[in-house]
């Protein structure tokens, strides 16, 4: 018997959490943000929404000061179209948070960072979360025309959403539990907080970068790694938001131990962290940073060239696992390493297919991978405001 058109509408609210409602409006809003200034004539066009629905969903989000109207357009005859455009003055604080270092930026409701610091965190772990909260209201203060939607922060850890604080963070040894409490407590504005790699994954869908009925997998190479899973329509949290800790699997019974409290965990052998040791390994000396082995790399360095390659196998060859549990549509790669995509690319793609799989997924870098990080944190926030 075919199901009734109710139960469909309700498996579809069950599976992805959100009305047609919401993706209309969704649609609308990414509408706008990526071809403004448009008209509600060509929105109606481009979303292939009915004029009506078009009209009644703008009217909202008007109303609601998500977008503005702007200049009046001008066409050969007929009533002459006013445009719409997302509203710059709403903001969003985006904090990119790293164990030893944090990124802030404004960025407006479309993900265009307008401002952008870095602050180094103090070496004695009690001072760091004052330090974040400073940098916040410093940054706040400094933007006094905006409205501040929220403030997004992507973790180095995971974050329990029932018990609203950060349950798993191994590479940092600040306590970043109450980070959340702390800073809204502080500055007064809602905080959504997140593991980057969910935090990512929910962007490249939030963007319209990855289409939402498409599995996708954010591995994100960093310190560590992580990974963030976008499945049957949603975040794939796992029980106490636990899911998606691929890094901590071990892939080297015998391997260097791993601040998890394992050994030879896939970060100790895939991350930024492993490419510098490959590095030293290969030539005896200690390169300053990861940035200066990409550097190195790029500049042919064949000692460089070669912690790289090493460090793309040992991705590959985790990926294929990840592929393995969860046949993905799609992987992408958030991290420093999508500097040198194309030369990582074909050696993460090779290890990746070199034992068989059912189906071989798309394996892309974050698009615009520079800022994926920071846009993530916006996608947090808006998110949340179920638009
Ligand atoms: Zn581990």
């Amino acid at each position: 018997m075919m199901p009734t058109p109710r139960l469909l509408l309700e498996e579809k609210q069950t599976a992805s959490n959100r009305t047609p409602r919401h993706i209309n409006r969704n649609l609308i809003f990414n509408q706008i943000r990526t071809r403004q200034p448009i008209s509600r004539a060509d929105l109606a066009r481009t979303s292939g929404l009915q004029r009506s629905t078009v009209s009644l969903i703008v009217e909202e989000l008007l109303k609601e000061r998500w977008v503005v109207e702007g200049t009046v357009g001008s066409i050969p005859r007929g009533r002459r179209p006013t445009f719409l455009g997302v509203n710059r003055r709403r903001t969003v604080l985006a904090v990119d948070v790293h164990p030893s270092q944090i990124t802030l930026a404004v960025a407006d409701l479309s993900g265009q960072i307008s401002a952008e610091s870095q602050l180094v965190l103090p070496s004695d772990p009690r001072k760091v979360i004052r330090t974040i909260i400073d940098g916040i209201c410093k940054t706040i203060a400094a933007h006094p025309g905006l409205s501040f939607v929220g403030i997004g922060m992507n973790l180095p850890g995971r974050f329990s959403h029932r018990l609203k604080k950060t349950i798993f963070a191994p590479n940092v040894e600040w306590p970043i539990g109450q980070i959340k409490s702390r800073v809204e407590s502080a500055t007064g504005l809602p905080v959504e907080v997140d593991n980057v790699a969910n935090a990512c994954a929910l962007s490249e869908v939030w963007f319209g970068y990855s289409d939402e009925a498409r599995d996708i997998v954010v591995v994100n190479v960093s310190e560590g790694i992580g990974t963030g899973i976008f499945a049957n329509g949603r975040l794939l949290r796992g029980a106490g938001d636990g899911a998606g800790e691929f890094g901590h699997v071990q892939v080297e019974p015998k391997g260097l131990p791993c601040g998890c409290g394992s050994c030879g965990c896939w970060e100790t052998v895939a991350s930024n962290r492993a490419a510098i040791r490959y590095y030293q390994e290969i030539t005896g000396t200690r390169a300053p940073s990861f940035d200066a082995i990409l550097q190195l790399a790029d500049a042919g360095d064949p000692a460089a060239l070669e912690a790289i390659s090493r460090m793309c196998k040992a991705l590959g060859r985790g990926m294929h696992m990840i592929v393995s549990a969860l046949a993905p549509s799609e992987i992408v790669v958030v991290g420093e390493l999508t500097h040198l995509w194309p030369l990582a690319f074909p050696i993460i793609s090779a290890e990746l297919r070199r034992f068989p799989l059912i189906g071989i997924p798309r394996l892309r870098m974050a698009s615009e991978p520079d800022t994926a990080r920071l846009r993530s944190a916006v996608a947090l926030v808006m998110n949340d405001k179920s638009l």
